[in-house]
């Protein structure tokens, strides 16, 4: 007679094979920690939320006479938690489906001129520097090796900008993220917080997901503080706890308020977190001096850019020798008063 004898570790595993057939997508360990950490932060809101209506009975009761305030609130809340889904959910812009959006581009492009009947696919999804591909490349020059050799100075070494993991050329500002296991333009970071990567395709709505949760984290807190200020009775652990979210709201508030500035400067720098802390490992960017910002355009150039590019994929060729003179000039009155800066 065998008798089954059902060990723990079984049944976590068995129950483990249950759960992943249920929800395929979450088969990946990754991807499981992340969604733990998108629920833990759903969560949190969701916690500290509810504590202040369950505590606060007078906000309670101006979401009756002052509707607007309340809504205003809860809308705020509804929208970072959304902004945040949505930035999570968003490509950074990696470098293989820019690759792939080029030669789908390119092949559009030789049919077309081939059959000028049929150029319908004329979609312009890659640009660089503004200039659609395939416009001012011909013949063999429109592959994606020779697009990312001509964004580089004359007489670089291809294995200079060929990623080691995913053998593809890399155009500037480009990294290989080891936790996305791609190569990532205009690469700034790899949130853990939304389990993705940070660059081209997303840096916009990652700074306005900060915005808000800074503004929602503000909010929150002056309702809290005006809790504990109003004339109540209120028992002590009511208090303690009031006391203790205050507490880790303002870490948290000072956290958001330190990032929102930082990233706020690199957009009117032009420049990403990993560029501006790794600047001495960038090849192209080793002799450059500190204080030059080498794809700054002026501060009202690079907030355009940053805000209203229409292309999904936006390549930046490096400077040229003189551009960067230009932008390592120190400042004279006459610049000041024709707005250089800018
Ligand atoms: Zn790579
Ligand atoms: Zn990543």
């Amino acid at each position: 007679m065998i008798i089954d004898v059902c060990r723990p570790r079984d049944f976590l595993d068995r129950t483990m094979d249950r759960y992943v057939r249920l929800f395929p997508c979450l088969s990946d360990p990754a991807r499981r920690s992340s969604s733990g950490l998108k629920v833990a932060l759903v969560m949190l809101h969701l916690v500290y939320v509810g504590l202040l209506f369950a505590f606060d009975r007078h906000l309670i009761e101006e979401a009756v006479t002052r509707p607007w305030y309340t809504a205003s609130y809860l809308l705020l809340v509804v929208a970072t938690l959304i902004q945040y889904f949505l930035t999570s959910c968003s490509s950074p812009g990696y470098v293989l489906d820019a690759m792939r959006a080029s030669n789908e581009i390119d092949i559009a492009f030789r049919k077309a001129s081939k059959q000028p009947a049929s150029s319908k696919n004329a979609d312009v999804v890659v640009t660089i520097d503004r200039n659609p591909v395939g416009i001012n490349v011909q013949g063999d020059l429109t592959s994606w090796t020779k697009m990312v050799m001509d964004m580089y100075p004359p007489g670089t070494s291809p294995r200079n900008f060929t990623c080691s993991y995913c053998h593809v050329e890399q155009p500037p500002r480009t990294k290989h993220c080891h936790d996305c296991d791609r190569c990532v333009l205009q690469f700034d970071h790899h949130c853990v917080w939304l389990g993705t990567c940070i660059g081209q395709g997303n840096h916009c709505r990652f700074w306005w997901y900060i915005f808000e949760e800074t503004t929602l984290c503000l909010w929150t807190g002056i309702l809290f503080i005006s809790y504990l200020k109003a004339d109540i009775v209120r028992a002590w652990w009511n208090a303690a706890i009031v006391i203790m979210l205050l507490i880790t709201l303002s870490i948290a508030l000072i956290f958001l308020l330190l990032l929102l500035l930082f990233h706020s400067y690199l957009v009117l720098t032009n420049q990403t977190t990993y560029e501006l802390v790794r600047r001495r490992r960038i090849f192209y960017l080793r002799g450059i001096p500190e204080r030059v910002f080498p794809f700054s355009k002026g501060v009202c150039h690079n907030l355009y850019d940053f805000c209203c590019h229409r292309s999904v994929y936006q390549l930046e060729p490096l400077p040229s020798v003189q551009a960067l003179e230009e932008r390592s000039r120190p400042y004279t009155c006459s610049d000041l008063l024709r707005c250089r800066c800018c």
